[in-house]
């Protein structure tokens, strides 16, 4: 069970290019799909759940070619967006007894046993009968796993799911999507680092429209071992320290910049070496400092 991304590329009418050329290979289980803001992420699992159309490039997916054979993918396919609407007025009893009978399960009985189980694993049992309209943007998130659940998918996708969300309830979203199951691929793409760092056991970078790197968080944080150090400095010397060294990250910390140095030596006097994060992993990719790594 894999799904395959070769050689996709995206220039959107107005020329932004959205996608350069990505090669993604994902396996079962929990894929991290990380990048800022207009990386392009969006773009690909657009494409992946068939709502838009590459310039170019292959996808398969359990011997399925993705993008002719719709109709077949779609029917292995949860995908849920970034903004996901739902009819206010209904409670997520009702909608999920009528989406159970559009995905084919007539027997009222069969349908009432596969309602109720979608509603204890998302956590919504005790929200059955409450209306979506009032529903948490958390809730709205659960009850959309709900709803993507229904049809059996072997490939989930959802899309920044946890913006907007608290921490309790980001935490329970995403226990939820590392709960899934053993016989699915469900890539969760985020520009939240802490998302990807627990739960992911496999995961990409993307800026640009580039993959960056595909790898194992752990792996990754290993290659960074011994050549992260961090060191409290003076605003006012930030430029300096910018010249001299390769910064990974600078963090305001009570006003002052915390920043984290990416050196194989002690990079001198006042620094001290720190274990490192994946936000570190995160930032020498995004800052282009990945060739200052061993290779993988
Ligand atoms: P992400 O999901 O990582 O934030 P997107 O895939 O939404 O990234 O966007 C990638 C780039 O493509 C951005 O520069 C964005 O402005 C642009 N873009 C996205 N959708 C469209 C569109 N329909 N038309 C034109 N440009 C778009």
């Amino acid at each position: 069970m894999e799904l395959l991304i070769e050689n996709v590329s995206k220039t959107y009418p107005n020329g932004v290019q959205a996608l350069r050329e990505v090669n993604l290979r994902i396996g079962r289980g929990m894929f991290g799909l990380l990048g800022p803001n207009g990386a392009g992420k969006s773009t690909l699992m657009r494409t992946i759940a068939t709502l838009q159309e590459p310039d170019q490039g292959r996808i398969s997916f359990m011997g399925i070619d993705v993008l002719r054979q719709k109709d077949e993918i779609r029917k292995l396919l949860g995908y849920l967006p970034q903004e996901f609407g739902v009819y206010p007025k209904v409670s997520a009893e009702m909608l999920l007894d009528h989406l159970a009978v559009l995905n084919g399960i007539t027997s009222r009985a069969q349908r009432r046993k596969v309602v109720e189980a979608l509603l204890h694993k998302t956590n919504l049992w005790q929200d059955r009968k409450k209306k979506l309209g009032g529903f948490s943007g958390g809730m709205k998130q659960r009850f959309g796993i709900a709803q993507a659940l229904l049809a059996n998918p072997r490939l989930i996708i959802v899309d920044e799911p946890t913006a907007g969300l608290d921490p309790a309830e980001r935490n329970r979203f995403l226990n939820l999507l590392s709960e899934i199951g053993e016989n699915t691929v469900v890539i969760l793409s985020t520009h939240i680092v802490e998302d990807v760092k627990e739960l992911c056991t496999d995961m990409a970078i993307i800026n640009h429209g580039q993959v960056l790197m595909q790898g194992h968080p752990q792996a990754e944080l290993n290659k960074l071992r011994g050549r992260v150090w961090r060191r409290r400095i003076e605003k006012s010397e930030l430029p300096e320290y910018e010249q001299q060294y390769r910064i990974i990250s600078r963090k305001l910390i009570a006003g002052k910049p915390d920043i984290h140095v990416l050196s194989d030596a002690p990079p001198g006097e006042g620094f001290e070496t720190v274990a490192p994060e994946l936000e570190d992993v995160y930032f020498t990719y995004i800052s282009g400092m990945q060739q200052a790594l061993p290779a993988s």
